[in-house]
């Protein structure tokens, strides 16, 4: 069948076409009606079905493969590196359940995950799946308010961590970020298991912290059968970053999200069980757990749970790694590519990268230079893929499963099956015209695996997503588009305040309140800025409450590394600001909206734009001389 075909069939008999997708998985009991769409925006898919996802991942292939790998861990920071089969894993996956289980830990309650990229992260997420409770996974790089935030939206009753997480053999202490966190928050969590790695030396709090490599003996033999899930209980919450300061803890179902990971397995990836699934992302963003944890098992795939970076010990790890696990699938960054770009291309022909058929790549923008050097570098198939963490599997690619539709550089690719992606005037609402500028939207319901809600508040996902375009009850991506008039779709970049940065999708706003929080500081701005390697950096303009603090070049460049420091120490290092400039004051409008878009403008030296509702543009001048200075 053709991709067009299948998509239109998709949409007009979504029914039809996702019953049958959900044969790619395992049920414990059928759903007695495929979509339940009688409140929307609200989607339950395969309703009143029940399964689990862990079931999926694990126990359905230890009848088939037992012995065959599905975890290949792999340190270049420690050294590391152990090898699970699909019954190894499934043992360490019980006793994490069961450790779980033992502290009280059951259906619908919140485990907080905040973990370097160890198998026991991974041990963790499948357990709280088989147990069913709701893991809530925070990148190991962000930092005690970030992470505050999160803990106190998510109120969990267990948070998993480790000692430490470490890159470019930088050792980073988690411990201490956790505890800083914990005595932020409101809500204080009731019990810590902590995996000691032995990396940073701890101190336990007595009652609250548990120390995981004893409890595991203790439940060496435990047999923790499967939680039988109805398809619309939460499986976890993922937060991300939007227009405010708040995260959105993007929240997700059960068996939408199975079968819509097999179902991307079969036609998007092309993984077979048996073979090896490498993906380079962390546990911590929505790649990691669609295409690290869940999707490569699920497919009954090994999947590379890898901690290090894409040059350590040298630029050719990467493809060392896929010649030793003969690895068929990839899924990787532009950013990562970028770093790899600025080495010797002669790595990407060292090693044998045979079993390789497709490197698939996502997360931010894949520009065409990149993407060129990379497929004639490696002579395989490159597949850029555009989605969210709002979607959990592709919106735009190629399902070369279904089609072997040819790609085009700078274009993800066509509109997924599912989705049924319009393109439409932020203003009027109406669906723009091949090759002209939209708002990539999506006409709901949203398809299986897509967010159910923003956890705890129904009100601000339907407000957020879908009544951003006058008129109509459509989920909005934040994302400009256009269209060719062969269906390839290309971005643009946000409609909103997140800025991506090296594939991390940050909200200025945080970045901004965590500057704040310097008593020096008036007010401040952070736009998101080019950049050769990074895609984006964080660049901030700040005002000084008394202007003489930055009156000598000394004392600005003092000043700037405070503030830096904060917005470590608060969100981590991967929010840190490229550059922080102080201005006499923000250009803004009449109405005292700060105009990031001209600022943004001038830093990447394009034309401000409208300026019709300045207050005073003499504030743009301020911000051209703190560039130049
Ligand atoms: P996240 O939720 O962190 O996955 O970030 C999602 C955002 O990253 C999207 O809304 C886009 O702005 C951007 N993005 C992700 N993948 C791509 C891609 N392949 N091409 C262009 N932008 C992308």
């Amino acid at each position: 069948m053709d991709l067009k075909s299948f998509h239109r069939r998709s949409i007009e008999d979504r029914g039809g076409f996702w019953a049958e997708q959900a044969g790619l998985i395992e049920w414990h009991k059928p759903f007695a009606a495929v979509l339940d769409y009688s409140r929307p925006p609200f989607a339950r898919w395969f309703v009143g079905g029940e399964t689990n996802l862990c079931h999926n991942a694990i126990d359905r292939h230890l009848l088939t493969q037992p012995d065959a790998p599905a975890l290949h861990f792999v340190s270049t920071e420690t050294g590391e590196e152990r090898s699970y089969s699909f019954a190894e894993l499934y043992r360490e996956v019980v006793r994490m359940a069961a450790i779980m289980l033992a502290q009280g830990v059951g259906r619908g309650d919140r485990v907080l995950i905040y973990m370097p990229m160890i198998p026991e992260a991974a041990f963790a997420m499948l357990a709280c799946a088989r147990i069913g409770a709701i893991h809530s996974v925070v990148f190991g790089g962000f930092a005690s308010r970030s992470l505050a935030s999160r803990i106190d939206d998510a109120r969990p009753s267990l948070i998993v961590s480790a000692d430490a997480g470490s890159r470019n053999g930088r050792v980073i202490a988690y411990k201490p970020l956790l505890d800083e966190a914990i005595s932020l928050c409101a809500h204080k969590p009731e019990r810590v298991l902590m995996v000691d790695r032995g990396l940073a030396p701890f101190a336990s709090v007595p009652g609250r912290d548990l120390g995981y490599a004893a409890l595991r003996e203790e439940h060496l033999d435990a047999d923790i059968p499967v939680t039988w899930l109805e398809s619309n209980e939460v499986s976890y919450t993922l937060y991300t970053s939007g227009t405010t300061g708040n995260p959105k803890g993007v929240q997700r179902d059960v068996g939408g999200y199975a079968v819509a990971l097999a179902a991307s397995m079969k036609h998007i990836f092309c993984g077979n069980p048996g073979e090896t699934y490498f993906c380079t992302s962390d546990i911590g963003w929505v790649v990691g757990h669609s295409y690290i944890v869940y999707g490569p098992l699920i497919a009954g795939m090994a999947t590379i749970l890898y901690e290090g970076t894409p040059i350590r010990p040298d630029a050719g790890i990467l493809w060392r790694l896929v010649e030793r696990h003969r690895v068929s699938v990839m899924f990787s960054a532009p950013t990562a590519i970028r770093v790899l770009k600025k080495q010797d291309p002669a790595w990407l022909t060292k090693y044998d990268t045979s079993s390789l058929r497709a490197l698939f790549l996502a997360g931010e923008p894949l520009d065409e230079p990149t993407a060129r050097w990379i497929s004639e570098g490696l002579g395989r198939p490159i597949v850029d893929n555009y989605w969210q963490t709002e979607t959990g599997w592709p919106i735009l690619t190629v399902a070369h499963g279904i089609e072997k539709t040819p790609t085009r550089f700078g274009s993800p690719g066509m509109a997924m099956y599912g989705y049924d992606v319009r393109l439409l005037h932020e203003q009027t609402g109406e669906e723009v015209a091949a090759n002209q500028k939209g708002v990539v939207a999506i006409e709901p319901p949203l398809p299986p695996g897509c967010m159910q809600t923003i956890w705890g508040d129904d009100e601000r996902f339907v407000k957020t997503y879908f009544e951003t375009i006058p008129g109509r009850l459509v989920y909005s991506t934040f994302d400009w588009g256009i269209r060719d008039p062969d269906g390839y779709y290309f971005i643009l970049g946000r409609t909103d305040d997140v800025i991506n940065v090296a594939g991390h999708r940050l909200g200025t706003r945080e970045i901004e309140e965590s500057l704040s929080s310097h008593e020096a500081l008036a007010e401040c701005a952070v736009v998101g800025v080019a950049d050769q390697l990074k895609g984006q950096v964080a660049v901030a303009f700040a005002v000084l409450k008394d202007p003489a603090r930055a009156g000598t070049p000394e004392a600005r460049q003092a000043l700037e590394g405070e503030l830096m420091a904060i917005v470590d120490r608060q969100l981590g290092a991967v929010a840190r600001p490229a550059r922080v400039h102080f201005v006499g004051m923000l250009p803004k409008t009449r109405s005292g909206k700060v105009l990031r878009r001209s600022i943004q403008a001038i830093c990447e030296r394009r034309d401000p734009g409208d300026l019709t509702t300045i207050e005073d543009a003499s504030a743009l001048d301020q911000v051209r001389d703190a560039l130049a200075s």
